[in-house]
């Protein structure tokens, strides 16, 4: 990239979350292969995000690579509104597999948030079908991360997300705290007792429960019990609520089960993919939903489901995503989650006794070092470049999620950076031993 070009982006590209007066610092990629992405200069980083969890099987994937440019030949794109393809086809077939059982009819959508806002339009006119015409809010937990578009950002966490920035303009719904965090932990008895009067005081007001199951992500990579899904399930049942798991950061693997969900033992009646869902090579999201969904709204006032955007069903989109389904099916991957989870608590833990630390918590192919005071992301990334990593923390969290395809060495470099980084920034003595 020329200097030109990197001026321009600073004058003229707005990046995620930027702002283009005071743009952030931006690393110019010439390539990516495997779990290293060059730089323009040449500088090699080892990838510990996988594209914001997306790139599970790293970068430049043969058999990814082929499919696109196989389908390329085909078609790129036609109309998904009276035209259908095989790639749509073999991609829904496999995602019937795949997921828990029942969830049966697929909306392919364009991107993580566009599934989610279909999720909510499906539950509101679920319950507008079955007569229940005042139930058009949700009932979610507190951060909760489902979005950036209209009615995902109404779900996000009301504190952290941009609730306030944008009140009047977006709706209001109603919120319960996070679950306790921890995986393991037992159930916390006053925790359930809120749930359930929260359920009492809104839930007839509410179409669905959206929650991310397991693991809250861009709300603060929280972890907690998945029997609390199972109460919210009750619960949902007993008030009448559908239930939309918002699967789109915990899918395809990364609690070390293929969707969080398994670890709950129940299928939702609404589920959000996204992400992994291509391997991290194109845009594209799914929402399934049960038969009995799809079957109201089929006898609802409309009659149909009102989404239907103009890449519905790319071929390209969908085509890359039945070979990385088919890759990562044919690959060991519950055992390259597994090793990288062992991977990572082994090398994260000495964080734990850092002054600066909070907390260190892994789950599946997940590594979170929580800090007491908020990480400046400017400074932290250009430590981590300088000695060959990418990771990108936010607020309070420096975390790893690196493709699968990791090696042991480069897990091990990511996490060793993590602890130089702060070290470098604390000096404080060890303050309690691991594990405690
Ligand atoms: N839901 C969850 C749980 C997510 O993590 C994200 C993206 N971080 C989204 C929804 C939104 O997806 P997208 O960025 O593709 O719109």
């Amino acid at each position: 990239m020329t200097s030109d070009q990197l001026s321009f982006d600073r004058s003229h590209l707005w990046h995620p979350y930027t702002s283009l007066s005071k743009p952030l610092p931006v690393y110019p990629v010439a390539s990516a292969s495997g779990a290293t992405i060059t730089l323009a200069d040449g500088w090699e980083l080892t990838d510990g995000m996988a594209s914001w969890w997306c790139a599970v099987h790293g970068y430049n994937v043969p058999e990814l690579n082929a499919a696109l440019q196989e389908q390329t030949l085909k078609m790129s794109h036609v109309m998904f509104g009276g035209f259908t393809h095989e790639p749509a086809v073999e991609l829904g077939r496999r995602l019937v597999d795949i997921t828990p059982a029942g969830l049966n009819k697929i909306f392919l959508a364009d991107s993580g948030s566009v599934s989610v806002e279909v999720a909510m339009k499906m539950a509101v006119q679920y319950q507008h079908a079955k007569g229940g015409r005042q139930r058009s809010k949700f009932l979610t937990f507190r951060g909760g991360y489902h979005g950036d578009t209209t009615g995902p950002m109404s779900v996000c966490d009301p504190d952290t997300g941009m609730h306030g920035l944008f009140s009047g303009f977006i709706p209001t719904h109603h919120f319960v705290g996070r679950p306790p965090g921890g995986f393991s932990a037992p159930v916390d008895a006053a925790y359930v007792a809120e749930l359930e009067e929260v359920f009492s005081a809104c839930a007839a007001k509410c179409a669905a429960f959206i929650c991310e199951p397991v693991v809250q992500g861009a709300g603060g990579m929280h972890f907690y019990n998945p029997a609390y899904l199972r109460i919210v399930n009750d619960l949902c049942t007993k008030h009448g609520l559908l239930l939309i798991f918002d699967e789109i950061a915990t899918g395809f693997g990364r609690t070390g089960v293929m969707f969080a969900a398994e670890h709950a033992g129940f299928t939702p009646d609404i589920m959000c993919l996204g992400k992994a869902l291509t391997g991290g090579y194109m845009t594209l999201a799914a929402t399934l939903c049960t038969d009995e969904v799809a079957d109201v709204i089929g006898q609802s006032e409309a009659r149909v489901l009102m989404h239907g955007p103009t890449f519905m069903g790319n071929p390209l989109a969908c085509a890359v995503a039945v070979a990385s389904i088919d890759l990562l099916l044919a690959s060991p991957w519950q055992k390259r989650v597994s090793t990288l989870s062992e991977n990572l608590s082994l090398h994260l833990r000495p964080a734990a006794r850092m002054g600066a630390v909070k907390d260190v918590r892994v789950l599946g192919g997940i590594g979170v070092v929580e800090t007491h005071e908020p990480v400046d992301v400017a400074k932290a990334q250009a430590f981590y470049v300088a000695r060959g990593v990418w990771i990108r923390p936010f607020g309070t969290r420096i975390y790893l999620m690196p493709p699968y395809i990791v090696s042991a060495e480069e897990t091990r470099k990511l996490c060793r950076v993590i602890l130089e980084e702060l070290e470098s920034r604390s000096q404080d003595a060890p303050t309690a031993a691991p594990g405690s």
